[in-house]
């Protein structure tokens, strides 16, 4: 059967000078699409998984690679010119392929953290609901939650006073166990945590009364937050080292406070900007003179040009939202004008009118004349639509 061999560089696709790193590249991804695990029931699959696992196991072993060069597949074989002994498949260390290689995708639970090691506590989270202001100026809230603190009773052990945890004797301390499994490449051996003892390398064998053996007490405390000013709805405040109790002596998790900012009556927010509309009356519009704008710092007066058209924007500038990072500098507060029609008027006012769109009309074409005479029956007339009901 050894002349049927396929030559290794051909089964990986790579040419002969391939480096290492190419050859490693090529075994993954065939090693991906057709591993067993992928392709349960596959004899086909199974046999070519079996056939890249072996050409990587020459090429990426520059001896045995250099062996190949010279002498092919002779050089494996029982008495083979180069080889000494031969090369035996089946005894090679799977081990340390899957290590290298499958490692970070297939065996997972091989390379597990070291379960009896100092460890920072998980992060906790919560919520906290503020004003629109209070989330511009900033506040200070306070919030309610459950914290775990170490078991007085026992001082974090677990075990009932007077006894101590004991070292596990399945896995000697360790935290870990080792399976060895077979293979279609012999044994492989796996790592996996401990079950009797959850990893943590100790078992209790009488547990403290106050904690139930978990080493920790739960109770509800009220933690106060700083809410800067300038935060945005969805940001979140780190307060630190009130998370979970850490593992093994580590350090407590961070507490990560999410802002939910209610939305403003008549602000919207983009970053630091704000933005808002705000009604002109019709005489304001065109006269001009002081309006009265609302913003975030209570009412302004502004002083709209005579002539503004509606939808006209303009800027208050220094009357947005304080920076995250400096609350003395703002962003602007950017108004949309709104010139009103009126729609309710008394017979007074549409005589008023009536005579102001007469002198209007006059005006019109006085400049008009002058300039563009087709716009003329266009423009005139702004009041003649609604003024006849
Ligand atoms: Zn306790
Ligand atoms: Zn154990």
């Amino acid at each position: 059967m050894a002349e049927q061999k396929r030559d290794y560089y051909e089964i990986l696709g790579v040419d002969r000078g391939a480096d290492d790193a190419a050859i490693k590249k090529a075994y993954r991804q065939l090693a991906k699409k057709y591993h067993p695990d992928a392709n349960p029931g596959d004899k086909e699959a199974e046999q070519k998984f079996k056939e890249a696992s072996e050409a990587y196991a020459v090429l990426s072993d520059p001896e045995k690679r250099k062996q190949y060069d010279q002498f092919g597949h002779a050089a494996f074989e029982q008495g083979g010119a180069g080889g000494p002994g031969g090369f035996d498949f089946s005894g090679m260390d799977m081990g340390d392929i899957f290590g290298d290689i499958f490692g970070d995708f297939f065996c997972g639970g091989s390379r597990r953290r070291d379960t009896t090691a100092p460890m920072k506590g998980a992060n906790l989270r919560a919520a906290v609901h503020v004003t629109f202001e209070e989330a511009a100026f900033g506040c200070e809230k306070e919030i309610e939650l459950t914290l775990k603190d170490e078991c007085k009773k026992c001082g974090g052990t677990g075990a009932k006073p007077g006894t101590q945890p004991e070292t596990c004797s399945k896995c000697g301390g360790k935290g870990k166990v080792v399976y060895s499994q077979q293979s279609l490449f012999g044994m492989v051996q796996n790592v996996m945590t401990c079950p009797d003892c959850n990893g943590t390398g100790k078992v209790i064998k009488e547990k403290c009364p106050d904690c139930r053996g978990t080493g920790y007490i739960a109770s509800r405390k009220r933690i106060k937050v700083t809410i800067p000013a300038g935060i945005d709805n969805g940001q979140s405040v780190r307060i630190r080292g009130k998370g979970e109790p850490g593992v093994n002596g580590g350090p407590r998790g961070d507490l990560l406070v999410e802002v939910i900012v209610r939305p403003h009556a008549f602000l919207q927010r983009e970053g630091m900007n704000l933005f808002s509309t705000a009604p002109i009356s019709f005489a304001q519009a065109a006269l001009g003179g002081e309006v009265r704008i609302s913003t975030i710092d209570g009412d302004v007066l502004y002083n709209v040009k005579p002539g503004t058209q509606t939808d006209t924007r303009i800027r208050l500038k220094g009357k947005g939202i304080p920076s995250l990072r400096n609350k003395n500098t703002r962003g602007d507060h950017y108004v949309t004008l709104i010139v009103q029609v009126p729609d309710r008027l008394s017979n007074e006012a549409k005589e008023a009118l009536r005579k102001f769109d007469s002198l209007y009309d006059n005006s019109l074409a006085a400049t008009a004349d002058s300039s563009d005479t087709k716009g003329k029956g266009k423009k005139k007339s702004f009041f003649k639509n609604h003024d006849n009901d």
